[in-house]
């Protein structure tokens, strides 16, 4: 017999969800997730992916992996440290340094164990974490598992954190001190103020911790957020994924030597989870590779994104502050945007709607994600509903 206790917690927990409208029902695509998707037997311009250069169905990287996939299998075998590392994994970790400009590199199996892995490896509870309000999930959850103090400051305000960084450094409570940032915040899009942040880790000695999720393959031509302020010999830990611009999956820290060395004998997930898979680890290498030749996949994302975010700015919609081409429509009300983002599905436009609590309660809103892929044809189809539907709902006049 199954446990009572646990029957009575989830179906307490699911119905209060579901009777809020919180709870998210999953749509499974029946099409790979470019920049058309077939959902429900339906084709739809899809706005929702993070496959921002549209290299998760490249030819190339296809064949990358389907070749090493015939050379290698299908699985690795081991975690790195026994013998899951082959040479496709240093590889990939070569070209990642080389793609960032640092002296080494070291993959995981996602972004997110990224975060669980190398916070905790260098952090633990004599020392304090100063961490921006609005960074990722996954960002949170490696600094309390790090179990250091963590002190959070409000969103890209300089002047909170050097107040909180002078006031932890001047309280000799703890041993070492870290800044942490995501690169680019993927719900509004805007750009950590990385050279402010750095000034601020020198003054009063932080160790910088940037999280690039969505900065690389985005900016500093590919590079990240780091490269593109020209910081790459100042931040301490790179950390990207592989699995949005790169179109593939996994996640790597990039950062001295030292530091790559100490995370390949100390952080969890390297130890003790088996590492990517050899085909997914050669399409990434395929990846960065293609990136490092040619910036023409960075220049389509950069002039659809424009195009997208004029065309809905001219529409009437807010777009927010976003610096990047994550576009966010801002609709307020969290009933309002589920409808709004409902009905543009209806009409063929795939754009999530994004509510309370990944956002604030009261900036409800569709997050649009062009991508290097789509067509002038699929952004314009996609703005002619955007002004269809805003009509109808009285979100534009
Ligand atoms: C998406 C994201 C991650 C997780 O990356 P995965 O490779 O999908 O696990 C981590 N950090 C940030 C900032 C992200 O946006």
């Amino acid at each position: 017999m199954t446990s009572k206790v646990l029957d009575h917690f989830l179906q307490e927990n699911l119905g209060s969800l579901k009777e809020k409208g919180l709870y998210n029902e999953i749509d499974p695509l029946q099409s790979a997730n470019g920049p058309i998707i077939k959902v429900g037997g339906k084709e739809l311009i899809n706005l929702s992916s993070n496959n921002y250069l549209g290299l998760a169905t490249d030819e190339r990287l296809k064949q990358a992996a389907k070749a090493t996939i015939d050379e290698y299998g299908v699985g690795a075998g081991a975690v790195r440290t026994i013998n899951g590392t082959l040479d496709v994994h240093i590889k990939l970790e070569e070209k990642l340094a080389e793609f960032k400009h640092t002296e080494a590199a070291i993959a995981y199996q996602s972004g997110f164990n990224c975060n669980m892995a190398a916070i905790s490896a260098v952090m633990d509870k004599n020392d304090a974490i100063l961490s921006d309000e609005l960074n990722h999930a996954s960002i949170i959850d490696g600094c309390r598992l790090s179990r250091a103090k963590v002190i959070r400051y409000n969103h890209s305000d300089m002047e909170d954190l050097r107040a909180k960084a002078k006031e932890a450094t001047e309280s000799g409570l703890y041993n070492k001190v870290m800044v942490i940032t995501d690169g680019v915040f993927s719900m509004d899009g805007d750009i950590a103020k990385l050279p402010e942040i750095v000034k601020i880790a020198q003054e009063f000695d932080l160790l910088t911790y940037v999280d690039d999720a969505h900065g690389s393959g985005v900016l500093g031509k590919g590079a990240g957020t780091v490269k593109h302020f020209g910081l790459s010999d100042q931040v301490d830990f790179q950390i990207g994924t592989l699995s949005k611009a790169i179109g593939v999956v996994g996640g790597y820290v990039a950062g001295s030597k030292d530091l790559i060395d100490w995370l390949k004998v100390r952080s969890r997930p390297f130890l003790f989870s088996t590492s990517l898979t050899p085909g997914d680890a050669a399409a990434c290498t395929k990846a960065i590779e293609i990136l490092s030749e040619s910036t023409e996949l960075q220049e389509r994302l950069w002039e659809n994104a424009g195009y997208l975010k004029a065309g809905l700015k001219k529409l009437g919609y807010n777009t927010g502050d976003s610096e990047t081409p994550i576009t966010p429509v801002i609709i307020g009300d969290e009933v309002k945007t589920q409808a709004f983002s409902k009905r543009l599905n209806e009409e063929g436009v795939y754009a999530k709607s994004i509510v309370f609590p990944t956002v604030p309660s009261g900036t409800g809103r569709v997050r649009n994600m062009p991508t290097a892929a789509h067509t002038r044809e699929m952004l314009d189809e996609a703005l002619t509903v955007y002004e269809k539907v805003g009509k109808e709902m009285g979100i534009i006049s």
